[in-house]
């Protein structure tokens, strides 16, 4: 049997044996060991982020969205709720999609595909706008690897007295996010992207005040972050069944994770893998898509390929970079054909070298 293909991708991605081991156990959700567990991730994820003195982590079942989802539901009041929403990227549009759904008021600024966020307008549209409650950032735009600059809209926000959500999904774990210098209201991330656990939960790193505020906001019953958080506080338990595997493999994985340096170490590898693998790329002639000053070092987009037999065709080279060992991952620009590369998770023995060794051979092949 042949190994399995690394996962070149924002998540799932390819976790540690030991992760993957550390789900071999069936757990209880009342049981007190299990309990343990779930107050030991909280405060370690609250850790990583710097906001023991004034933030909970609101742990909640499924994948990303549906933190994004229960955030802006339990933060962003029903009445006088209006959400800033800069948007460049499909992210950014999801959070849009789910303030109409629910009903909050809703502002954009648009951006093409390939610019970061600007403070300036965030500071323009505030100072217009007294209205608007909540800004809300994509922090890793992971649809093209764009990093918008967190530090100085979290700064602008504050002095206008706004409040700030962050989907910082692609983000949290790998690159700096300080509660006690970039103020926000919410932090959002889930279990199966820097982390590098499976995927299955998110949580939210929420302000204390702005939780106890919350109490009834929430249009839906299962995604109310205030209930979860205060049945939590009441129990040490989950709101309903809690994802028993996914939760113990995220622990192992954060211990993983300390135990390697924690979030600089994390960040410095995944910076490394991007520097390598656009240098890699770029000597097989694949441009990246972004100026180098706005890319992430999570994914990073290439143009797709020009000189291949009969025309370029995603399927065709992702089956062929597939079964020489590696998942890419598609590209979500609809102006041009691109493709896209994770720069996290475990790479394997031969890390991104053999990635692009791999696609080396694929274009050699004329495939
Ligand atoms: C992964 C991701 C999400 C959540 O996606 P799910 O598929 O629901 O896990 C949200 N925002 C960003 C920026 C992401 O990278």
């Amino acid at each position: 049997m042949s190994a399995d293909p690394v996962l070149l991708t924002p998540g799932p991605l390819t976790i540690s044996m030991r992760t993957k081991e550390s789900m071999l156990r069936d757990w209880g959700s009342w049981d007190s060991d299990f309990n343990q567990i779930t107050a030991r991730i909280r405060e370690r994820l609250v850790d990583i982020v710097h906001g023991r003195a004034t933030h909970e982590c609101v742990p909640m079942q499924g994948s990303g969205t549906f933190s994004v989802e229960a955030a802006l539901g339990t933060l962003v009041p029903r009445q006088h709720g209006h959400v800033l929403v800069p948007q460049n990227g499909a992210y950014c549009q999801r959070i849009t999609r789910i303030l109409k759904i629910l009903g909050r008021a809703v502002t954009t600024i648009d951006y093409a595909e390939d610019a970061a966020v600007s403070p300036l307008d965030i500071e323009r549209a505030l100072a217009k706008d007294a209205s608007i409650t909540h800004v809300a950032l994509v922090h890793c735009e992971t649809s093209t690897g764009i990093l918008n600059p967190l530090p100085e809209i979290a700064a602008v926000v504050a002095r206008h007295g706004r409040r700030l959500i962050i989907d910082a999904m692609s983000s949290f774990g790998a690159l700096e996010i300080d509660a006690r210098t970039m103020p926000f209201d919410a932090v959002i991330a889930a279990s199966g992207k820097c982390l590098e656990g499976p995927p299955g939960m998110g949580f939210v790193v929420v302000r204390k005040s702005a939780l106890e505020a919350a109490e009834g906001n929430c249009h839906s019953l299962a995604l109310d972050l205030h209930d979860q958080w205060v049945y939590m506080q009441k129990t040490t338990q989950w709101r309903y069944t809690p994802p028993t595997h996914v939760v113990a493999a995220l622990d192992s994985a954060i211990d993983q994770y300390l135990a390697d340096g924690g979030r600089e170490a994390r960040g410095a590898t995944y910076t490394r893998n991007c520097r390598e693998l656009i240098a890699g790329m770029s000597a097989l002639g694949l441009r990246s898509f972004l100026p180098a000053e706005i890319q992430a070092p999570i994914i990073v987009t290439f143009h797709a390929p020009t000189e291949t037999k009969g025309g370029y065709d995603f399927k065709r080279f992702y089956n062929a970079v597939k079964a020489r060992g590696y998942i890419l991952y598609p590209g979500k620009l609809t102006t041009v054909e691109t493709f896209r590369v994770g720069c996290m998770g475990q790479m394997g023995p031969r890390g991104i070298g053999g990635a692009v060794a791999a696609v080396a051979d694929v274009l050699a092949a004329g495939l």
